[in-house]
């Protein structure tokens, strides 16, 4: 079978997408032309201000908020960060957060440090499918606790978390509810007012906007202390000089992304199925980790037994080919990824375990291609070949080996 044209054949949209042609189109002007300080007096600036509160309502429009309760940020982590600091100042009296062990870095180093910070955290457990237990949740809720954080949907295996019934459960013990959605939004639908969280998070660069720009919902009424603190921009709630291109090209991509929903939900989830079900039944020794459903309509992370998947990482990259393994490189060593631990996996399952995660840009050529690959590359690694096990031996592992899931 001959490559794809169009190499490399990207299945790694969870950890970040290209910004769409449209988005580069919306945000030039903003550094050209139109390069005002949107809070100046003159209408230079005013003009500015007013593209800022377009692309608000843009963003505001794919997950049915009012326009007035979003903030604009840097980033998905600064985002879930605020929401719990934010939390923290609201009500010093309470000095307990609880999330989950299968968060995003943003939540389990934030968690580690407010530990230090002498504040109390639980990372709750999960089930061996990823799935989380709400009675236990609902338990480890005190009355000390000042917010529960869980994410919407997992970025290594997809897995959703049921967030209408735990934003029930946190208002029935009246604490707050952060919920970071940094790969739910523009993959399937996210409506604020139907799930009834406080808080969300959202990141640009997984839905075809740039990297370095973020959104925190803030439910209407919800006490907001800022986590940056500066000027009065973002009506007091985050200080700095905005980041006017980079908003503006949110708001196009979040429109972008709302109008392909169906698409994702259909196109990109055939070729998932067609893609998980292949390795499934065309290669001994695969399973998937994590619930079939309910999941992400893009992603799946599959265990390879008997290989580590550096090595697949490796000779996939080789043929053109990007995904993620499960597993992330720490001074040398391979750590395997805390979701898979936490999901009750081994260290051997989740070091041999690789994250696809499809696109709207993906064709069924490109599925074919990888299921061609595939077969070849986990024979050779299973038979000892020495390609992977000379790079798996280096003490420094190069560059290349540390492509892994932290995204
Ligand atoms: N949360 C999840 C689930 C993610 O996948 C990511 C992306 O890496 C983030 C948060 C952090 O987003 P950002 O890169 O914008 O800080």
């Amino acid at each position: 079978m001959t490559p794809p044209a169009r190499l490399p054949v990207y299945f790694d949209h969870n950890a970040t997408t290209r910004v769409a042609p449209e988005v580069v189109s919306a945000m030039l002007p903003f550094l050209t032309e139109h390069w005002g300080n949107p809070s100046s007096a003159y209408a230079f600036g005013h003009q500015v201000a007013a593209h800022v509160e377009e692309a608000r309502a843009q963003v505001a429009a794919l997950i049915n908020a009012d326009p007035r309760e979003l903030v604009f940020t840097s980033c998905g982590t600064e985002s879930s960060n605020s929401a719990i600091h934010s939390a923290l100042v609201a009500y010093p009296a309470r000095r307990h957060v609880l999330t989950t062990a299968v968060e995003h870095s943003a939540n389990i180093k934030f968690g580690a440090f407010l530990q230090k910070q002498g504040y109390e955290v639980t990372f709750l457990p999960v089930e061996s499918d990823g799935s989380l237990d709400l009675h236990r949740l609902e338990q480890a809720i005190r009355p000390d606790t000042a917010i529960v954080s869980a994410m919407w949907a997992n970025n290594e295996t997809g897995v959703l978390f049921p967030i209408a019934e735990i934003a029930a459960i946190c208002r029935s013990k009246d604490v707050l509810f952060h919920s970071d959605a940094v790969q739910l939004a523009g993959k399937l639908k996210l409506d604020v007012k139907e799930s009834g969280m406080d808080f969300t998070s959202l990141s640009g660069h997984k839905l075809n906007a740039p990297k370095g720009i973020g959104v925190l919902y803030v439910k209407r009424r919800t006490k907001y202390h800022p986590y940056i603190i500066g000027g009065s921009q973002e009506s007091g709630r985050r200080g700095g000089t905005e980041n006017v291109p980079y908003i503006v090209g949110f708001g196009r991509a979040a429109e972008l992304a709302n109008a392909r929903l169906t698409d994702e939900n259909t196109r990109v989830r055939a070729l998932r199925d067609k893609l998980e079900n292949g390795i499934l039944s065309g290669i001994d020794g695969t399973s998937r980790n994590g619930a079939k459903e309910p999941r992400l309509p893009n992603t799946t992370n599959i265990a390879f037994e008997g290989v580590e998947a550096e090595g697949i990482l490796l000779l996939l990259d080789q043929a053109g080919i990007c995904v993620s393994s499960g597993s992330a490189c720490k001074a040398g060593s391979l750590d395997p990824s805390h979701v898979l631990i936490a999901m009750g996996c081994s260290a051997a399952r989740a070091r041999g375990s690789i994250r696809f995660s499809l696109g709207p840009d993906n064709t069924e050529a490109e599925v074919d291609y990888v299921l061609q690959q595939l077969p070849p590359v986990i024979a050779k690694l299973r038979a000892g070949a020495p390609v992977a096990s000379a790079e798996m031996k280096h003490e420094a592992p190069s560059p290349k080996l540390q492509g892994n899931i932290r995204n």
